[in-house]
């Protein structure tokens, strides 16, 4: 992503905000450009400032490696606070506050390099902000989460000819849908693909429901494996691209099966760049940024007539939706609280285990729908992928392109688990592990320059020069590199290669396999658990309709994707949440689209 972001000042821009005064007191700098880097998400970003004597003058990103999608506007909108206010008390964007506040530490250091008064400076800036008039506004179909499902929902009912507004909390769209790594299965029972992978709708359902040990309703894991190939037609339609299955499926982790697709655009930024050019071409369609649903509206029959929610400026905005409301507000991954409280499978979900879910996913919608009667199913069952950066529990760093062609290791340099398995078997045997830590192992089959891009658009290159990812030109070197014993890890290595010669499984139930590892120079890096997606969540029919405590619909309520429970079981397949969330989207927009 080593894009750009240049933010200049110009005089207007000095004029209005000196004669607005903002700009409280005259600030005194030793005039230059400084560069400084503060840690976001993913890694450094990195600032330029330049200053005159007494103004800071501009702000450039030099460099940053945030997830496109999340945090452009951290990267746009805090430069420009700072510049308009000349304070460096601006306030952060919703949703990308790491990014947001590492550009603030960035430039602090540029302007204390330049001998200003930052904390004088960091009492300026922060945005007053005036309480709009209450309002009360009518659609047809209203959305809550303008995430995966939300989107899918709201775009398939405006098609169908219905108004619709999407409600988004968050200052982006995108939810955990956009920071996924894009594999999203599909099979297309006729294609080449499905021949030469031995692969089928059907087997597709066989591994969903085994994977999730047969606790997923049967008919909603059927609905979601025979519509996702037309999910991604539907998208295509639409002008998203996926890379073409000639090149090949590719199994994610924890998939199982050589079934995923790839999206053209990193991450999960093409389904949100797709949404968003429908949106602004189309009449009828409108997502509003910045606003909190926070309770549904019924009659006294118990039918849902709409929401409350908090709008930007804290004023309430009553929302009526005469066809009904899709609950597409995502998991709780990021809420201790319901994961301490539901949990039953890892019993240490506090706080100290990170997630790589955005800061979104509080199960909002879990206390929603509860409060208007809706059931819960499988709610004890909480996903965690072996996959964290250690410092930020994203999936950012992830060096891993395949299944196939990597290996976990543990601090001792072996090898400790069937690296083709079920996350949370993964998972488990990843907690087993010295410090629950690990380090994921590959060879240069993968990399042949080490400037390829994996799906967060970071380079191994970029990696290693920042720490994130080690190499070395031989096996013992790559050892020496992260600190475990060479004789081990030449050992576990050696050990690995004469399976993957012979394809047998191994003593962990290791099937699937590819290259050996002996093409040097070799790579690692280092990842530790990291909580991933809620299984659990409102219960649904194959409709989208939700379900009440006594087994009856809730008339005018649907719910897709995370929110919901009951299709992946205990535990989902890597590449299903994308299908999942498409094929429930659609389902639920069109049928609230057709009342
Ligand atoms: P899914 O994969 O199910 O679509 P995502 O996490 O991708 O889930 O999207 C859910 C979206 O819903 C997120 O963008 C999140 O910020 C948004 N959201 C969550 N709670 C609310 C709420 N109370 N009001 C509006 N938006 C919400």
């Amino acid at each position: 992503m080593r894009k750009i972001v240049s933010v200049l000042l110009t005089t207007a821009l000095v004029m209005t905000a000196l004669l607005g005064g903002v700009v409280a007191c005259a600030a005194s700098f030793t005039a230059g450009e400084y560069e400084a880097a503060a840690k976001g998400n993913n890694g450094d970003v990195n600032v330029k400032v330049v200053v005159s004597d007494t103004m800071i003058e501009s702000i450039e990103i030099l460099d940053h490696q945030e997830t496109p999608g999340i945090c452009d506007k951290a990267l746009t909108d805090v430069p420009a606070a700072i510049l308009e206010t000349q304070g460096l008390g601006v306030d952060t964007v919703s949703g990308a506050t790491n990014s947001s506040n590492a550009v603030i530490s960035a430039v602090t250091l540029c302007l204390e390099q330049a001998g200003a008064d930052v904390e004088a400076l960091k009492a300026i800036g922060a945005k007053e902000v005036v309480r709009a008039e209450d309002q009360t506004i009518e659609t047809e179909v209203l959305v809550i989460g303008a995430g995966g499902a939300g989107c899918a929902a709201g775009v398939q009912a405006n098609q169908l000819g219905s108004n619709v507004i999407i409600l988004e909390k968050q200052a982006s769209i995108g939810g955990n849908t956009i920071m996924s790594g894009g594999a999203f299965n599909a099979v297309n029972d006729r294609s080449e693909q499905a021949i030469e992978y031995n692969d089928s709708v059907e087997w597709h359902f066989t591994q969903t429901m085994n994977g999730g040990d047969n606790k997923g309703d049967p008919l909603l894991v059927h609905t979601l494996v025979r519509n996702a190939y037309a999910g991604l037609e539907w998208l295509e339609e639409m002008g998203m691209e996926f890379y073409d299955e000639e090149r090949g499926l590719f199994t994610v982790t924890g998939g199982l099966w050589p079934r995923a697709h790839k999206p053209v655009m990193p991450v999960g930024t093409g389904f949100f760049d797709t949404y968003q050019r429908y949106v602004d071409t189309h009449e009828g369609i409108e997502i509003m940024l910045n606003t909190k649903a926070e309770s549904l509206i019924t009659d006294e029959t118990g039918k849902i007539l709409g929401v409350k929610a908090t709008g930007e400026t804290g004023n309430t905005i009553t929302f009526l939706a005469s066809k009904g409301v899709v609950l597409a507000s995502g998991g709780f991954g990021k809420n201790v609280e319901l994961r301490m409280k539901y949990d039953s499978t890892w019993g240490v979900l506090d706080e100290t285990i990170l997630s790589t879910n955005s800061a979104g996913a509080t199960g909002d919608g879990i206390y929603m729908a509860t409060a208007v009667g809706a059931d819960l199913v499988g709610m004890e069952y909480i996903q965690l992928l072996p996959l964290g950066d250690p410092q930020s529990g994203s999936l950012s760093g992830n060096i891993e392109f395949d299944v196939e062609r990597r290996i976990f290791v543990n601090k001792n340099g072996e090898r400790f688990v069937n690296e083709g398995g079920r996350r949370d078997e993964m998972t488990a045997a990843l907690f087993a592990q010295p410090d629950s830590y690990m380090y994921i192992v590959m060879d240069s089959d993968c990399y042949p320059t080490g400037d390829e891009l994996n799906n967060f658009n970071e380079s191994v290159n970029q990696l290693i020069a920042e720490g994130r990812a080690f190499k070395g030109e031989t096996i013992a070197d790559l050892a020496a590199a992260i600190g475990v014993p060479a004789d081990a890890l030449e050992a576990t290595i050696a050990e690995f290669n004469e399976h993957v010669a012979t394809k047998e499984t191994d003593e962990f139930g290791r099937t699937l396999y590819s290259t050996p590892i002996d093409n040097g120079p070799f790579y690692a890096a280092p990842r530790v658990p990291t909580v991933h997606h809620t299984m659990g969540g409102v219960k649904i029919n194959a409709e989208a309709e939700v379900i009440d405590r006594s087994g009856n619909v809730i008339d005018g309520l649907y719910a897709a994707g995370e929110v919901t429970g009951g299709i992946h079981g205990t535990n989902r397949l890597g590449g299903n949440a994308l299908a999942d969330i498409l094929v429930f989207g659609r389902i639920a927009g069109e049928n609230v689209s057709a009342r």
